[in-house]
Order: structure tokens, then C-alpha cells, then sequence
């Protein structure tokens, strides 16, 4: 029988009723003829509420006893589906990630997935078409028998890890979104939802706050190629017509999206800050004076910017970090003063970064020319830009974030008609 992975977030199991509902969409998928296993996340809000309990303990806690507590949420709802599941006929156990097991590094809080084991699942899926119900984010060290889990979201990684290792035909996302969509319909209302998207423009988009995934988990299926279909669980399982294509984007190798547009997303983030050190020498290694204190902080930065010195001696150096760093960035920059000898610090946190992304802009040139032109006609500035082989980004005043999105979803023909 071909294998499926079925994954269902919190809010896909949030009660009882949804829980319900989702036994029926696994057993229409083993009706089909599929040997399933299914990823569950917590109920919705109870991972928050593990968190605050663990902080209220106390703000100083083990980061072991920290995941011994959060790992509970996806243990619970494992239980309840595999007995609603057995109350709807369906032959099922639950599996906690410890005992199959899935082995991970130690770095608690947010642990790697080292290894999954599924010989067990493939054993019962050939025996007895049993459906393994297994708790997602949570995994086991094996040195030290501590249980981990995989940072917050970290659900969809353990879906496709066990999609990989039972060789699943397809690891389906269940979520409260029916795909992902050529960007935030919120911003833009005329935001489409995407067939198809290659696992690179994903990542780009993820990572740039599309947050329909860990980002981590698109990593993993792109390196294992593993299939991930993003799709509605507040659709019926009645109402899906075996017949069609259901409705949802598919995140998969490039080879397998035949028409290729230029653009596929436009991704936006407000959290960022800017930052300008004005009239700073230049001369070898000021950039590692910077960039190194900021590094040892980890601050993570993002587009840099430095201007052709006019002078000779003296240049302009703008950066962008997280707005949660912004005044840690200032204070390290401040504290090395001396060694990197520059004039004064300017920065504003009221800035946001627009991406435009698609894998066909590695074969067509001026792009990135056609947006600088756009954007322009807005009256838009642009603080700073970077591009890479898939994206580029522009920098622009936050408050004309939402018509920098809209007039850029227009100009690449992304508009749903
Ligand atoms: N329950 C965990 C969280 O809320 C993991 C997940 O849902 O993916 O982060
Ligand atoms: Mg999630």
C-alpha cells in the first residue's frame, strides 16, 4: 500500500469536534487505500500555557525540564485521536516520539532530528494496516534518555522527518489556511494561492514571515525530497470529491512544476530595524570591527549597505538587525566606539524589508530593475537593497509597506483575475 503522512496543527485539534473530524479525514484517506500515519500538534493554546507555567516555576529554568513539560501537549491530543480513531473503526495506537524513537541532538528547547526510526510503523502498516498516531515536536537524546522538542512549530519538522523515513508518497500539512498564497491576502486581497512552489522559494518565503511552516521542516523535505501538500482540515471530509484534486499548494522539487513564473511570492517583514553609522573611517577592517562585537552578541544581520567614500577617508555604514535587537545593536556598536571610530550612530526601528522571490529569476535579468522603477512611481524610497540568486529585498519606510507589496504583486502579473 503507498504510505501517506497526515499532520494536523493545533487549531485542527482543538477540541474534541475538531478531533473528531479529523478521524474522519484519516479514515477516508485509509478507506482510499493508504497506510497513515498522522503528526499531532497540541490543542491549540495549551503549548503557550506549558511555557508560561515553566517561566512562572521560575524565569531560571532547566532547559531539560523545560521540554519534559511542553512535550506533554502533543501526548494528550496523540491519545485522543488514536481512541477516537479506534471508536470510528479504524485499527490505531499513539506513539510518543521517545518510543519509536525519534532520536535528536541535546540541545533542548530546539533539538535537531538526528534520526527516525520507522521500521516498527512500516511492520504494523504490513500486519495490520494499523495507523501510527504520533505526538509531533518531541523527540528523545539518546545518550542521555532526555526528552527534547524541536523549538516552537517544531510539529511540521517531525512530519516530514517520519514522512521521510516511512518513504510517505506525500507528507499533507493540515492547517487553517487552504495553501500558501502568493502573499498575505490580508495586505493585498487579490493574493492567489499557489499549485505549486519549489522547496528554495518556500524557505525564502518562510523565513521571511509567510509563517505556514517551521522553517526547518521545508529544509528537511527539500533535502530528502519529500513531497509537503499544504491544505484545509476545516473542510469536511464528507465534502472532498475523491475524484478531483483537492484544494492546496504543493511544495515540491523545482523538476516538478512545469510553468515557471518569473515571480512566485512577495514576502514582507515590519520586525526590522535599521541602523547607519555615519563617518566611519575607512579603512581595512572597520567592517570587522563592526560586524564582529555584533556576531559575538549574536545579533543577526541582515542587508548591509556601505557607501563609496566621497572624501577618502571617512564613508557611511547602514545595516538592518531584528527590531528585538535593535537597541542591543546600538548599545554593542556604542561600547566599541573606540576601535571602530566613527561619528555617531542614526537608526529607526520604523522600517520593514519587501522580497520579491521565484526561482525564475536566475534566468531572466532586469527583475529587480522593473520593481526599483515601480516602487519609484509610488513615491516610494528605497533605504537599501540586497539581492541573491531567488530574491531580492528592498528596504522601505514601514508605513508604506502594505502599497510597496500590493504595487510589486501587480507589476509580476501576480494579481488573481
Ligand atoms: N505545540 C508546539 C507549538 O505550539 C509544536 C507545534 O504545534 O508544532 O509550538
Ligand atoms: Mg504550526
Amino acid at each position: 500500500m503507498p504510505r501517506l503522512v497526515m499532520k494536523f496543527g493545533g487549531t485542527s485539534v482543538a477540541d474534541l469536534d475538531r478531533i473528531r473530524n479529523v478521524a474522519r479525514h484519516v479514515k477516508r484517506e485509509v478507506d482510499a487505500g493508504y497506510d497513515v500515519a498522522v503528526i499531532v500538534s497540541a490543542m491549540s493554546g495549551v503549548t503557550n500555557q506549558l511555557v508560561a507555567w515553566c517561566k512562572d516555576a521560575s524565569a531560571l529554568h532547566d532547559a531539560r525540564e523545560y521540554d519534559a513539560v511542553v512535550a506533554t501537549g502533543e501526548q494528550v491530543t496523540a491519545g485522543l485521536l488514536a481512541i477516537t480513531l479506534e471508536g470510528i473503526g479504524v485499527n490505531a495506537r499513539s506513539w510518543q516520539g521517545w518510543q519509536l524513537p525519534i532520536l535528536t541532538d541535546n540541545v533542548h528547547a530546539s533539538a535537531r532530528i538526528a534520526e527516525v526510526n520507522g521500521a516498527e510503523l512500516i511492520k504494523r502498516f504490513e500486519e495490520s494496516r494499523q495507523v501510527a498516531v504520533i505526538a509531533g515536536f518531541q523527540g528523545l537524546h539518546k545518550d542521555t534518555g532526555r526528552i527534547t522538542t524541536l523549538g516552537r512549530g517544531g510539529s511540521d519538522t517531525s512530519a516530514v522527518a517520519i514522512a521521510a523515513a516511512i518513504k510517505a508518497e506525500r507528507c499533507d500539512i493540515y492547517t487553517d489556511v487552504d495553501g500558501v498564497y502568493t502573499t498575505d491576502p490580508r495586505v493585498a486581497p487579490k493574493a492567489k494561492r499557489l499549485e505549486k512552489v519549489a522547496f528554495e522559494e518556500m524557505l525564502e518565503m518562510a523565513s521571511l514571515g509567510a509563517k505556514v511552516m517551521q522553517v526547518r521542516s521545508i529544509e528537511l523535505g527539500m533535502n530528502h525530497n519529500v513531497r509537503i501538500f499544504v491544505r484545509s482540515s476545516f473542510v469536511k471530509p464528507e465534502d472532498i470529491d475523491p475524484k478531483l484534486p483537492p484544494p492546496g499548494t504543493l511544495i515540491c522539487d523545482e523538476s516538478e512544476i512545469m510553468e515557471q513564473q518569473t515571480v512566485t511570492g512577495i514576502a514582507f517583514s515590519k520586525d526590522e530595524a535599521q541602523i547607519s553609522i555615519r563617518r566611519v573611517q575607512d579603512k581595512p577592517g572597520v567592517a570587522a570591527s563592526i560586524f564582529g562585537p555584533l556576531a559575538d552578541a549574536s545579533i543577526n544581520v541582515d542587508m548591509i549597505v556601505q557607501n563609496v567614500s566621497a572624501d577618502g577617508a571617512t564613508t557611511d555604514l547602514t545595516f538592518t538587525v531584528p527590531s528585538s535587537d535593535y537597541e542591543r545593536a546600538r548599545m554593542t556598536i556604542e561600547k566599541a566606539k573606540d576601535k571602530i571610530a566613527y561619528d555617531h550612530i542614526d537608526g529607526s526601528t520604523d522600517v520593514a524589508k519587501v522580497s520579491v522571490i521565484g526561482v525564475g529569476m536566475r534566468s531572466h535579468a532586469g527583475v529587480a530593475a522593473s520593481a526599483f522603477k515601480a516602487l519609484s512611481q509610488e513615491k516610494i524610497n528605497i533605504l537599501a537593497i540586497t539581492t541573491s540568486e531567488i530574491k531580492f529585498s528592498v528596504l522601505i519606510n514601514a508605513s508604506q509597506t502594505d502599497q510597496a507589496v500590493r504595487t510589486l504583486h501587480t507589476l509580476y502579473g501576480l494579481d488573481k483575475a
